[in-house]
């Protein structure tokens, strides 16, 4: 069999490894409805990868002062903690078998999150070890669709952009994929410019991964 160029699977996290996107979206909705802004799921699409003070300027930009914005940022961070620590986190199906899959292949796996609170979702999880990088939305000052949580995230596994694969669920992640110069498999309803799109996690598999041509 000939060996692949491919080097690396970049995983984002909320939505992609586990279903935090959910506890985003709650934490979102109990802060607008608080501040009588409104707010549904169909808003909620648009911030899917967004970073924290992106989204809410997405969504009630220009209403309030800085250090209001500030203080409602860390609102919503202790509602979305609180979901959290109220909640098990497992990992989406076909997550685990997609991991064991690369080791076996000795693809190297990292993570890619515009989330800080990255790193703490991992360590609940029992997954930090199971990427040889993690890169978090502390790490890079611009949030996807901006290229730069991929790229440092392929810096930090020593391959080049063009060696990566990135498995996202959000439009703006999948932008960031294109603009860094990787390859990108969609999860959920039609991601543009996606390589490949998936329904669902549990159709995940390591030979779509392989399929692409390198
Ligand atoms: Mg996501």
């Amino acid at each position: 069999m000939q060996m692949p160029k491919l080097k690396a699977v970049i995983f984002d996290l909320d939505g992609v490894i586990t279903c935090t996107d959910e506890y985003h979206y709650l934490a979102w909705k109990k802060l607008f409805d608080r501040l009588g802004i409104e707010f549904s799921r169909r808003e909620n699409e648009q911030l899917k990868g967004i970073g924290r003070r992106e989204s809410f300027e997405l969504i009630a930009g220009g209403k309030f002062s800085g250090d209001k914005v500030d203080r409602y940022l860390r609102e919503k961070n202790e509602y979305y903690i609180k979901f959290l620590d109220n909640n098990k986190l497992s990992p989406l199906p076909g997550i685990t078998k997609l991991l064991e899959q690369l080791n076996s292949a000795g693809i190297s796996k990292a993570v890619a999150s515009g989330s800080r609170n990255a790193p703490q979702i991992l360590n609940n999880l029992g997954m930090t070890a199971c990427f040889e990088a993690i890169v978090d939305g502390s790490m890079c000052t611009k949030s996807k669709p901006a290229p730069d949580l991929f790229l440092l995230a392929a810096e930090k596994l020593c391959v080049s952009p063009a060696e990566c694969v990135v498995v996202e669920d959000s439009q703006a992640g999948i932008q960031a994929a294109a603009d860094a110069g990787m390859k990108s498999i969609g999860i959920g309803n039609y991601l543009r410019n996606a390589d490949f799109c998936l329904a669902d996690t549990r159709l995940l598999d390591i030979s779509i991964v392989l399929s692409f041509n390198f």
